[in-house]
């Protein structure tokens, strides 16, 4: 009988980032199996934490007597085999704790969480007054009782003791449900029998006589209490019974069956060949290069439904902010029932059960963002990575790992094709086509008929501002919109910057009023009348007067949402218009009521942040304005071409998508700038062409690798001798032909009260990276303890 368990705890440290060894207590061998989790002792006193059981076998080779697993947190493993070599694969790649690596595989309810307790040893010590006869207190009610500082000495003396507790927080949701008992053919009988007045009970006999089950909410909704159900229980006409039930986020939409498009020759070829790759088996990458509005999303519709008659399964990822509800809306339409939904709009609850229906089996195809590529799917046959370049899809804490590269690991191990879609690939993954690693798909034309690509403008803020034009709209920009409103067509504006104003300076003495935790300028929010700072979430009251120089010449600078918002009314008083930024999409569902309002053609124009740049889909949109589209192009970092050329190219991309011809009009003072005149021409081959050029000449990604090691802490000093002595360290044992970036402090020095410095290592071949990283990771342990905290993210999207 296996009775040795191994197991992963949740103690996210280097010392504790390997297997410990259980004893299976025996009325569980029978029962255990590898990916449930459990609860077990571990260290010092009586705490006990949750882990998972990575590994079973009937000898222990661990001298000591092991401790016993306390209990089982799961009926059935909650990570199958490929789910535990995935995150051995990401632990490799990504320099992250395995345990974190397993935790942020699962929905987060099914995350640990600990209670302490206080339990009574000693009942015949004084301190037993304050104890209920259970003899346990919850930490907290200790702590009301005032009871902490005495805890420590009467613990050593054996008095009260602490015990951790393991709280499961998977809670299915129950649905109570009455199921008659009582032959309906007697209940006219019973009826009679019944006490004059008893006419609860007679309703509730009189609904039995016609239905055998049915929720209790049935009954509470058509008078009869629990208390007559429980009557009717006693006299023996029914049972209660719980089922459990899903939360279904989607129960209030009605989806309308869609039948697949007719499909043109590019889509025809990206159908067969994806097709042909699923039925082979064949772990290819497939990188589907088509533009905006080509029809990538009915081609990935097709191929999954084929792909569903052979009894297969799909993934298909988009980012979170392109989960409209319009993308939900194409995928329930067609596939129906077999669709689950992952995204950050669900409540912890609604995540869990879409998990659970995709672990039994009940769901075929997840979309979803980032996280979905975790999907306990079996038999897949297709992963999907939409818009694959957007940097959401690396996640910015540990684990620091791209869902693209772990959709091709999961890929490989199911034998099954993974698709790359986007109009403006990754250089990354468009050079891994070039060089035949992936193989290239591509839709040259717009999907619907008639439907072209807009035609687009370039406006040089610089000759407006010569021409005392200080506005944020220029003429060209106005005189289209004033157009659009009279043909009652809609308009969609993006200005990549939340708040009023970037920030309020003194126009006397040049103050601008800083964040107190970060190196950054306080944002204005005129909504809320406050400062905020974007990174530590830190607010403030307007100033009157300069802080510094006590002058009443605080001025307002740069501009915002909020603010182009007031403009707007102020140009356009007839115009109605919608925000979207981080601030009117805070609230749950907020999001997709904005965008069914503008779908719906309650407003004419839709102002906001990158957030709208994706996915829409509408039909009457016929002109499009960048107010500046300068604001990505002047980061100190290698990928800011990039960036633009794709925000540009995705937003453009929402105009003259039907019959009706699109115009964007594209503000900025780089009109020169190979990023926005290749935009203009909306030539992605051409920007890649270039683009690569200029990796090459300045040697950076994909011609080269690179790592980014931070390190952080309250003092700066410390940081900064840190990563010296690191950069030293590592200079030694690279090869000559990799380059050191830095050491140097990072583009915002200070967050929350803590000093960043970082170094950037460009590798073409360093096979021992890996080894070295690891052990630097081992070393900074002791430094751990000290409040320094050294991160290491292999192939960073963010340079500063
Ligand atoms: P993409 O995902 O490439 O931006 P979509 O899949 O959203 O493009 O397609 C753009 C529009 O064209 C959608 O309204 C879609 O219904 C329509 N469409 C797609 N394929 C076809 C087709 N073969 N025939 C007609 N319309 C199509
Ligand atoms: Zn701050």
């Amino acid at each position: 009988m296996t009775h040795i368990a191994e197991v992963i705890v949740d103690v996210p440290t280097m010392q504790t980032d390997q297997p410990f060894t259980y004893e299976i207590p025996t009325e569980l061998q029978a029962v255990i199996e590898t990916g449930m989790r459990v609860e077990v002792p571990f260290g010092q006193g009586d705490r006990h934490i949750q882990g998972f059981v990575v590994g079973l076998s009937d000898v222990s080779n661990v001298d000591q007597p092991l401790k016993p697993i306390t209990r089982l947190l799961d009926l059935s493993p909650v990570v199958n085999d490929e789910l535990l070599q995935l995150a051995d694969h990401m632990k490799q790649t990504t320099f992250a704790f395995k345990i974190t690596c397993l935790q942020t595989m699962l929905p987060s309810v099914m995350k640990a969480e600990y209670q302490k307790q206080i339990v009574l040893l000693d009942k015949t010590h004084q301190i037993r007054s304050y104890f209920p006869e259970s003899g346990t207190l919850s930490w907290q009610e200790a702590e009301e009782a005032g009871l902490l500082p005495q805890l420590k000495p009467l613990r050593a003396a054996a008095v009260v003791e602490v015990q951790y507790l393991v709280k499961n927080k998977n809670k299915a949701k129950m649905i109570r449900y009455v199921q008659r008992q009582i032959d309906p053919a007697t209940i006219p009988e019973a009826i009679d029998q019944l006490r004059k007045g008893s006419t609860r009970k007679a309703a509730l006999l009189q609904i039995l006589s016609k239905e055998a089950y049915l929720p209790v909410s049935f009954f509470t909704e058509n008078g009869i209490s629990t208390a007559v159900l429980n009557q009717g229980e006693a006299e023996g006409w029914l049972t209660l019974t719980e089922v459990e039930a899903y939360r279904d986020p989607f129960k209030d939409h009605d989806f309308q069956k869609t039948t697949p498009l007719a499909l043109n020759t590019d889509q025809v070829a990206a159908v067969t060949a994806i097709s042909t790759a699923v039925q082979n088996q064949q772990p290819q990458t497939f990188l589907l290069e088509g533009i905006t509005g080509s029809g990538k999303t009915e081609v990935y519709l097709q191929t999954i439904a084929q792909l569903l008659q052979q009894g297969k399964t799909a993934i298909m990822l988009v980012p979170e902010i392109a989960l409209t509800p319009q993308m939900v809306e194409r995928f329930k339409s067609r596939l129906g029932d077999a669709v689950a939904v992952l995204h950050s709009g669900l409540s912890q609850g609604e995540k869990y059960d879409e998990w659970r229906k995709i672990e039994r089996g009940e769901a075929q195809v997840v979309v979803g963002a980032r996280s979905a590529i975790f999907a306990p799917l079996k038999n897949i046959g297709l992963i999907i990575v939409d818009e694959e370049h957007e940097a959401t899809y690396k996640q910015e804490e540990a684990p620091r790992y791209h869902a693209r590269d772990l959709a091709i690991w999961r890929g490989a191990y199911h034998h099954c094709p993974v698709v790359l879609g986007s109009a403006t690939p990754s250089l990354e993954s468009r050079a891994r086509a070039q060089k035949n690693v992936y193989q290239l798909l591509r839709l040259n034309q717009r999907a619907k008929a008639n439907a072209q690509l807009p035609t687009i403008e370039v406006v040089d803020m610089r000759t407006e501002f010569a021409q005392k034009q200080y506005q944020t709209f220029s003429r060209l920009l106005q005189e289209k919109i004033v157009d659009r409103l009279a043909r009652q067509e809609q308009i969609v504006l993006l200005l990549n910057r939340r708040g009023y104003s970037s920030f309020v300076m003194c126009r006397d003495c040049g103050y601008v009023l800083p964040c107190p935790n970060c190196d950054i300028s306080l944002t204005l929010h005129m909504d809320t009348k406050t400062m905020r700072c974007h990174y530590c979430g830190h607010e403030e009251h307007i100033p009157h007067r300069c802080p510094n120089c006590q002058a009443d010449k605080i001025r307002y600078y740069g501009t915002g949402t909020q603010k182009v918002e007031e403009e707007l009314k102020e140009l356009f008083p007839e115009a109605r218009v919608l925000r979207m930024d981080v601030d009117t999409t805070r609230k749950k569902g907020a999001h997709e009521k904005i965008l069914t309002a503008f779908g719906e053609k309650k407003a004419d124009i839709l102002l906001g942040t990158q957030m709208i740049a994706k996915g829409l889909d509408f039909p009457d949109i016929t002109l499009v304005g960048v107010l500046n589209a300068d604001t990505a192009l002047n980061l100190p970092d290698f990928r800011s071409s990039e960036r633009t050329f794709q925000l540009l190219t995705q937003v453009s991309g929402r105009a003259g998508r039907a019959e009706k011809t699109g115009e964007v009009v594209i503000q900025t003072f780089n009109p020169e700038h190979y990023a926005i005149q290749l935009a203009q021409t909306q030539d992605y081959e051409d920007f890649y062409q270039k683009e690569m050029w200029v990796r090459h000449q300045s040697g950076y990604p994909p011609y080269f690798y690179t790592v980014k090691i931070t390190c952080s802490h309250p003092e700066e000093q410390v940081a900064a001798q840190k990563m010296f002595a690191i950069a030293r360290d590592l200079k030694q044992e690279l090869s000559p032909e990799s380059v050191l970036l830095g050491p140097a402090p990072s583009a915002i020095l200070r967050i929350k009260n803590r000093y960043y410095y970082q170094l950037i290592i460009k590798y073409k071949q360093e096979p021992q990276l890996p080894a070295m990283l690891t052990r630097l990771l081992d070393q900074s342990q002791i430094d751990q303890r000290k409040g320094l905290y050294v991160s290491i993210d292999q192939e960073p999207l963010n340079f500063i």
